[in-house]
């Protein structure tokens, strides 16, 4: 990964914004701008240098890690230090990263810093949008872990099972490929839970008919995987199909809107329309989706109104749903990269409806919405 490109591209954009100085709190910020992986540190900027601060659990790692600062084992607490230094050199505006600063940690700062300290907002986020060819090396790795865990997931998938021993089997078998961590909670939705756009998995049984929805990430390098497939179980009928076919067409209409130049409020609104035109755009209750990379979200936002325009080497989800409260859900989610002439789709995994065998033969709903 290319640090030292990042530590430049980071002080243009403080010159631009009149910084002198910083502090880099958010550890994902940390770990992109220099290299640290660990749990606990602090990169300051100031007299046109970087400085690693951490403390004495981290000295061997961040001597092995970190790129194009130099590294100081604090005695005190590492903000504390990455403020005095700072202060020390005579920044006359230090930024800080308000969205990621608790009001006690602004308040020890404040106390080097007084009236250079300078609230700022999305400074490292806005530089991290754009992946470097590494970067989209290790997202499409994550990518396919996290695809090639969905036949082990629908294999688990049977009627009586609880939804925890599904989410259970998936992220067993992740750790076994080698994933670091889930990149968030495994949402395992059955039955009525699937209208629950953000519903975990919980210790009630899979019911012998109705759809699950599946979301899951791996993280693998540092970086996030995020996926959704929505199966059926049972026999299903008509209304099933139906609402999984709109979906899937809102899902393909997002994606093909994804190309350099558009705005995120228009590849929003292109798988909106979709399901709008199916009478199913009050079930369509979140956004269309959100960058990836080193955390689940990140920049941009696909949402209603959002004008930040897409550029190469931005990966973001394409990720509507349906939620009809009380029946059922579904929602089919890629991950796809913004490339110079359009857009490559990373997840692999097959969209066809999927229908598990159910138990016996009960019935499948004949509406979902009404
Ligand atoms: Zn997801
Ligand atoms: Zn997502």
């Amino acid at each position: 990964m290319d640090h030292r490109g990042r530590q430049k591209r980071f002080q243009q954009e403080l010159a631009l914004a009149k910084l002198d100085g910083f502090l880099v709190t958010h550890l994902p910020n940390v770990r992109y701008l220099c290299g640290f992986s660990g749990s606990a540190g602090v990169l300051g900027y100031a007299r046109e240098r970087f400085v690693f601060f951490t403390d004495g659990r981290y000295t061997e790692q961040a001597r092995q890690e970190v790129t194009g600062a130099r590294v100081v084992i604090a005695r005190k607490a590492a903000l504390a230090a990455a403020a005095q230094w700072a202060a020390g050199g005579r920044s006359r505006r230090v930024g800080v990263e308000a969205e990621h600063m608790t009001l006690s940690a602004r308040a020890g700062v404040a106390k080097f810093l007084g009236a250079s300290l300078r609230p700022s907002q999305a400074m490292v986020e806005r530089l991290r949008m754009i992946k470097e060819p590494a970067e989209l090396e290790s997202l499409r790795k994550a990518v396919e872990m996290g695809s090639s865990l969905f036949g082990t997931v629908v294999k688990a998938i049977r009627p009586g099972i609880s939804e925890a021993a599904v989410a259970a089997e998936l992220e067993y078998a992740a750790r076994k490929a080698g994933a670091e961590r889930m990149s968030f909670e495994t949402i395992v939705a059955a039955g009525p839970h699937s209208a629950l756009p953000h519903w975990r998995a919980s210790a009630q049984p899979i019911p012998s008919t109705g759809f699950v929805v599946l979301d899951f990430g791996v993280i693998l390098s540092g970086y996030c995987s995020d996926m959704t497939r929505t199966v059926w179980v049972g026999r299903a009928g008509r209304a099933a199909r139906e609402l999984y076919q709109a979906v899937l067409e809102a899902q393909s209409a997002g994606l093909q809107a994804v190309r350099p130049g558009a705005t995120t409020g228009e590849v929003d609104n292109a798988a909106r329309r979709v399901l709008q035109r199916a009478r199913l755009g009050r079930y369509f209750t979140h956004s269309t989706g959100h960058g990836v990379g080193l955390e689940i979200h990140e920049a941009p936002r696909l949402a209603r109104g959002q004008s930040e325009l897409l550029q190469p080497g931005i990966v973001i989800t394409i990720e509507p749903g349906a939620y009809i409260p009380g029946k059922g859900g579904v929602r089919i989610e890629d991950m796809v990269a913004v490339t110079e002439t359009g857009h490559q789709v990373l997840t692999p995994t097959t969209k066809e409806f999927i229908a598990i065998p159910g138990a016996g033969t009960k019935a499948a709903p004949e509406t979902f919405a009404s």
